[in-house]
């Protein structure tokens, strides 16, 4: 498994301000200038199956009822969630904080699906985003991307920070897209230091955009050109999604538990 080449350099920005500047493999994370780093081709995906029904050995974490949303959901103090019902999906409320699951997820195969608002407002990383996290902490960027230029690595079905999807799939703000998620954890040795690092494998609208990609470290903010580094944790945390601000839309969640290969 080849290890990514990861640097760090600290760089005035046009303020004078010191920014920190993460490069992987020789490209800037957050790269904004398309000839530096090219955007996913789009490709118009196939019309949508009705509904992915969960098989029998899934634990659905969302069924579209109220009864599922209090049964596994909480936000991130343990109290019920202030995301909103709405025809039946799960909708994100600014300010509600992030929403996640009671139960806790190692390795997995997660069926989710979102929708961003109808009435498209904001541009960039503020239009139709949240986020499906696993374990708390890996983003697959949920973002409307559907006509709407932002970072490569920060556009919707990306490994925020990490890894640009290899096509950009996204359907039309308001419409149902759905993410197949296989993935493995990370795991660490006593000393906190990753031994083995997670990998995803993600379907956008049933068309691959990660492709066992191994995830260098993690994905959150750090800084306008940064993303975080891996920090050891548990083997199992909740899955959550993201508050960003936007009404995003969440129905048909399901979870299938992996397996992890010995070391
Ligand atoms: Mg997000």
């Amino acid at each position: 498994m080849s290890k990514p080449v990861i640097t760090n350099e600290i760089r005035k920005n046009d303020k004078g301000k010191d920014v920190i500047y993460m490069f992987i493999d020789g490209i800037k994370v957050h790269e904004d200038d398309v000839t530096k780093q090219p955007l996913p081709p789009v490709v118009t995906p196939g019309e949508p199956p009705a509904f992915v029904a969960p098989p029998s050995d899934a634990i659905v974490l969302f069924d579209g009822t109220e009864e599922s949303l209090k049964k596994n959901w909480t936000d991130t103090k343990g109290n019920p969630s202030r995301w909103k019902m709405v025809d039946g999906a799960l909708e994100s409320v600014k300010k509600a904080g992030y929403i996640q699951t009671k139960q806790s997820f190692g390795s997995c195969q997660l069926h989710v699906e979102w929708a961003s608002p109808v009435n498209v407002s904001g541009n960039g990383q503020g239009r139709g985003n949240s986020g499906v996290f696993l374990m708390g902490q890996y983003e697959i960027q949920v973002l409307d991307s559907y006509e709407n230029q932002t970072y490569a690595d920060g556009q919707a079905g990306a490994l925020y920070g990490r890894s640009k999807p290899l096509v950009n799939v996204s359907r039309k703000p308001g419409e149902w897209q759905s993410f197949d998620i296989i993935f493995h954890r990370p795991i660490f040795d006593e000393k906190g230091e990753v031994v083995r690092r997670a990998t995803f494998t993600v379907l956008h609208n049933g068309v691959l955009i990660q492709d066992h990609v191994v995830l260098s470290g993690g994905t959150g903010w750090n800084g306008p050109h940064a993303a975080t580094e891996y920090k050891a944790h548990a083997d199992k945390l909740p899955i959550s999604f993201q508050d960003h601000g936007n009404p995003v839309r969440f129905r048909n969640v399901w979870v299938r538990e992996l397996h992890d290969k010995p070391l």
